[in-house]
């Protein structure tokens, strides 16, 4: 695993576009278990007799799954029958169970910041992303939200902190910390990044839902209700806290920071 050239000249480095092929082959998850965060593994020929990186004899394996191949609890035979039906592909879709502390979690969405707020979108009296308290005491609270691209079009949803995206994208990583979904290249429909212990910064949105559009990116974000009532805010800093509701989005208008306790 450690050599980063290998004795037929071949770097482990291996090209975004192929990486990609690979991806969206195995869809975007471990081929075993459908985990999404994922490592590239050489299974057919093994990366020390691979002469190229062929997508078609590289799959994508969990942490867990790929440890147990290279230390001999699991073969490449098995990797190859995955590869041949992946996980994710029969599912439909690659997901991550997010460990989150058990404290409140905060929200960014583009510039503003969201504390102990209960639900950050709701359009048309339906909350599309909101935070739940935790089941069982000295447990995470629960976020569940859904990310639409176009009217009902899903792309990602997050259910009770389990993060999940279908696997008819057209490009998922997650990475860093970064869940990123992809439209087509340099097209990015939607990013999340998660910062340890409980932070989940928005910091690319483009979403329709019944009418509404909700639109951020670093300079800024712009909710629009269904007759184009618009609040924008811009890239100065905002912040709310014990909100009920950080965009209420009706027929006819958008609130930002409905019932806080502070705003500014
Ligand atoms: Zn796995």
């Amino acid at each position: 695993m450690s050599e980063t050239i290998n004795e037929h000249g071949l770097k482990r480095y291996i090209d975004e576009s192929i990486k990609r092929a690979i991806r969206k082959r195995c869809g975007f998850g471990c081929v075993i278990c459908g985990n999404a965060i994922v490592q590239y593994h050489h299974f057919a020929p093994p990366f020390k007799d691979a002469k190229e990186h062929n997508p078609e004899g590289i799959a994508l394996l969990c942490g867990s799954c790929h440890n147990e191949v290279s230390t001999g609890f699991a073969s490449n035979i098995k990797v190859s029958h995955a590869s041949k039906n992946p996980f994710c592909l029969r599912k439909g879709f690659t997901s991550h169970k997010l460990k989150m502390d058990n404290d409140y979690p905060v929200i960014v969405v583009g510039t503003a910041r969201w504390e102990k707020t209960v639900t950050i979108f709701e359009v048309l009296g339906e909350p599309i992303l909101q935070i739940e308290p935790p089941e069982q005491p000295n447990t995470p609270y629960l976020i569940t939200g859904l990310f639409c691209v176009q009217e009902g079009n899903e792309l990602f949803r997050i259910v009770k902190n389990e993060w999940i995206g279908l696997i008819k994208n057209w490009d998922i990583t997650f990475s860093g910390g970064r869940v990123t979904i992809r439209r087509k290249l340099h097209d990015i429909a939607l990013e999340l990044q998660y910062t340890p212990p409980s932070n989940i910064n928005i910091t690319k949105i483009d979403m329709y839902y019944k009418g509404a559009r909700i639109f951020g990116d670093k300079n800024g974000f712009k909710v629009t209700a269904p007759n184009k009532s618009t609040i924008s805010i811009g890239s100065s800093n905002f912040k709310g806290i014990s909100c009920h509701t950080a965009f209420l989005i009706d027929h006819t208008s958008v609130i930002a920071g409905y019932m806080c306790e502070y705003t500014g």
